[in-house]
């Protein structure tokens, strides 16, 4: 490795820097991948603000990166010193319950590299989502980093691993949104407008954004949304996840429709559920996870369709920033000002 390795580190609750980390050669079955690019995501934001989350501190940050690989751990097959790949924090163990179903959409114990990541005083460092990609150098499992062509940019390629495809998935996998099919978004960021993107590439009829951000309704109608204000729908797509947009949403829904939530809601958020109306309704709802995506097969298609303009994800990156500009990108997130802050390590 080349240079000096740094990484965003949450050290204790409310703290977080840019600090020295070390990076341990990739084990049997892992990378070592130089990140080049990676999303700011309401996630880490999520991490710090839950202190932790469900991460054991000291915490990396950082789950939407892309970079290109250093060093291949014996049998890590298929990848090669100098890919670019796309750094996945949902692959498939392969071994869990689901996985043998033959569901590894679903899969309940997606696979980390436990043990490569360190503080400069050497305590174990828990990478967010099993990636850690506010760093110079994470080490992942081979199956998590998905090789896909040099020709789309770094900083484009870094959000399909989190924000594109937990959006565009949700549509097309989770809900399997039909063609002509009536969809609405609540909370339009880098997620809600991917969900937009999926809606427009399933060919729904028609696509309300709703957002209380002025700005984001403009940038909604730039992606595809068709109408900025609610309506009758068959799907709604809940991407705040709070008591009052879920209401929002389970209003919106005709009958037989479905209510997606992909938001991360605080601990305690809670909603009342007006049963007979449900059940009047045949309301669905469906919990996505990242879209349910699988990033081995996603990641490549999704590169494809950005590299052939089905997907825009040059609209997406509205900064660019060096690692030690975190904090700014997250104050930037929380105040709306931005789509997306790449930072490039
Ligand atoms: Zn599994
Ligand atoms: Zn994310």
């Amino acid at each position: 490795m080349k240079g000096p390795q740094r990484g965003v580190v949450l050290g204790e609750p409310g703290s977080v820097a840019l600090e020295e980390i070390h990076v341990d050669a990739p084990g049997p079955g892992e990378v070592l991948v130089r990140i080049e690019a990676t999303g700011v995501c309401h996630s880490d934001l999520h991490v710090i603000e839950e202190d932790g989350w469900h991460h054991a501190l000291p915490v990396l940050l950082g789950h939407e990166g892309a970079g290109t690989i250093e060093a291949v751990g014996p049998g890590g097959e298929g990848l090669a010193e100098g890919d670019r790949v796309v750094i996945g924090w949902k692959a498939a163990c392969g071994q869990c319950s689901m996985c043998k179903r033959r569901r590894p959409r679903q899969c309940k114990k997606p696979p980390a590299a436990p043990g490569r990541l360190h503080r400069h005083d050497g305590a174990e460092l828990t990478p967010v989502l099993r990636t850690g990609t506010f760093a110079t150098h994470t080490v992942v499992p081979a199956v998590a980093a998905v090789k896909i062509p040099r020709e789309l940019p770094v900083e484009q390629a870094c959000l399909i691993g989190c924000a594109v495809a937990t959006g565009v998935m949700s549509v097309l996998e989770t809900a399997k949104v039909w063609e002509g099919a009536r969809v609405a978004v609540i909370g339009c960021g880098a997620v809600g407008l991917s969900v937009i993107q999926g809606a427009r590439i399933a060919g729904a009829s028609e696509i309300r954004a709703i957002d209380l951000d002025e700005r984001k309704l403009e940038q909604a109608t730039h992606f595809g949304a068709t109408h900025t204000e609610p309506g009758p729908v068959d799907f709604v797509f809940d991407v705040v996840g709070r008591s009052a947009t879920f209401d929002q949403a389970l209003g919106m829904i005709v009958s037989g429709g479905t209510v997606v939530l992909i938001g991360l809601s605080p601990a305690g958020e809670k909603v009342e559920l007006d049963l007979p109306g449900l059940f009047a309704k045949r309301a669905r709802i469906l919990v996505s996870h990242g879209g349910d995506h699988l990033p081995e097969e996603d990641f490549p298609r999704l590169a494809r369709w950005a590299l052939e303009g089905k997907l825009d994800l040059a609209g997406m990156v509205t900064r660019t920033a060096r690692l030690d500009g975190w904090e700014e990108a997250l104050a930037a997130m929380k105040s709306g000002d931005v789509i997306r802050t790449v930072l490039t390590p």
